[in-house]
């Protein structure tokens, strides 16, 4: 006799024992306050979230208006401060209006599961975002995947897709893992020509790429071309939050029926001071964004020299695919011991057999970071062929 008790045990057991077996486990490494360690894991790529004028501004803004928000944006959570942030995202992204949402994750479920339902068509870029193949799941559209950046691939899904349905593309703009760069107008043209909307989710791309730092859609591509932009501001804007920008009609929609947005608790108002600081600081800081295009370029040449097998990114996710689970915990373990801290990423988020180093770089490395870092990967190979 099993008590049902026991059933949920003997689950738990299972998947745990599964995911431990080849190296799959994962630990959450805790951070002393004070970092022994450089860092090319995170996604702090302009160096804004340790700078002392974000801090400046959340605590300002948290003594004046709260330290939280006290409820969602529909009943009494929605100051000026929010307002303001959504009319700067607005302007930045060249949309006539965004919606601020607490984190990106949210963003793409909320968007997906407002617009669609089993009565629409979505399809999705094959190494999307965990969030936006969860929004389609919320909504329970029927969702495909196109082969990643294979737009005849798209073309064929999309030719055989009903036409009396509302069709979305979707697609990361850098794609987390890869580091390489969705084919914007590409994917434009080819919505257009089957009546279909395009969402892009520009997490990695705002703040580093575009003109203005206004990302891979940003002014560039206008809101008929991507009718659907999200953007999140735990990057390279170094604080929290997301966003999504698109016209009248698109944001209206979003706050009457995206879930996500409507049952929680609006962000906190230092956080959205915190975000307006970044957001200035993009504009009159040019140069961090200049350095960090320097860094990548630095960082590829040195690691050609090295032979190492680079992906082909010009973001600054730089990813070196080593294959197999424990040559890539090896290799991070490696770089943990020279003072160096990376993302080894296995399957489930990388297909199986292309467990990677996930390496970032940021404005705020120097060249003596730099130089550990190449130095310690020339180890880890040297360590290999011993
Ligand atoms: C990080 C990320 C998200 C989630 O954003 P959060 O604000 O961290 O929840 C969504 N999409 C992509 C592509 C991301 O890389």
């Amino acid at each position: 006799m099993h008590s049902r008790t026991d059933l949920w045990s003997k689950r738990l057991a299972r998947a745990a024992e599964q995911r431990r077996s080849h190296d799959g486990w994962r630990q959450r490494p805790t951070l002393s306050d004070v970092a022994p360690f450089i860092d090319f894991a995170g996604n702090d790529y302009l160096g804004l979230a340790d700078d002392p004028r974000l801090a400046q501004a959340q605590a300002q803004a948290a003594r004046r208006l709260g330290a939280g928000a006290k409820a969602s944006h529909l009943v009494s959570g929605h100051l000026e401060i929010h307002e303001r942030l959504e009319r700067r995202l607005a302007e930045l992204t060249g949309r006539p209006r965004a919606l601020l949402l607490s984190t990106g994750y949210m963003a793409n479920l909320g968007v997906l599961q407002a617009l669609c339902d089993r009565h629409t068509r979505v399809f999705q870029d094959r190494l999307n975002h965990a969030s936006l193949i969860d929004g389609a799941r919320l909504a329970e559209a029927p969702s495909r995947r196109f082969h990643h950046r294979d737009l005849d691939d798209l073309e064929r899904l999309l030719a055989r897709a009903p036409d009396d349905t509302p069709t979305l593309v979707v697609s990361d703009g850098v794609f987390s893992m890869d580091g390489d760069v969705a084919d914007v107008g590409g994917l434009a043209a080819t919505a257009r020509r089957h009546d279909a909307w395009l969402m892009i989710d520009d997490a990695h791309g705002l703040g580093v790429l575009g003109e203005h730092g206004d990302g891979c859609v940003g002014r560039a591509h206008d809101h008929h071309q991507v009718p659907i932009l999200v953007g999140t501001l735990g990057k390279a804007l170094g604080s929290a939050g997301a966003f999504v920008a698109g016209d009248e009609m698109l944001i209206d929609h979003l706050i009457q029926f995206a879930r996500p947005y409507v049952y929680t608790t609006a962000q906190p108002p230092g956080v959205a001071a915190a975000t307006l600081a970044a957001l200035d600081l993009l504009e009159r800081e040019p140069e961090r964004r200049a350095r960090l295009h320097e860094r990548i370029a630095d960082f590829r040449r040195e690691a050609l020299r090295l032979g190492l097998p680079l992906a082909d990114s010009r973001t600054p996710i730089q990813p070196i695919v080593l294959g197999d689970n424990a040559r890539v915990m090896r290799w991070a373990q490696s770089l943990a011991r020279a003072g160096l801290r990376v993302g080894a990423i296995r399957a489930p988020t990388v297909p199986k057999g292309k467990a990677r180093l996930r390496i970032t770089l940021s404005a705020a490395h120097d060249d003596d970071a730099l130089d550990a870092l190449l130095e310690a990967l020339a180890d880890c190979q040297r360590e290999e062929r011993a």
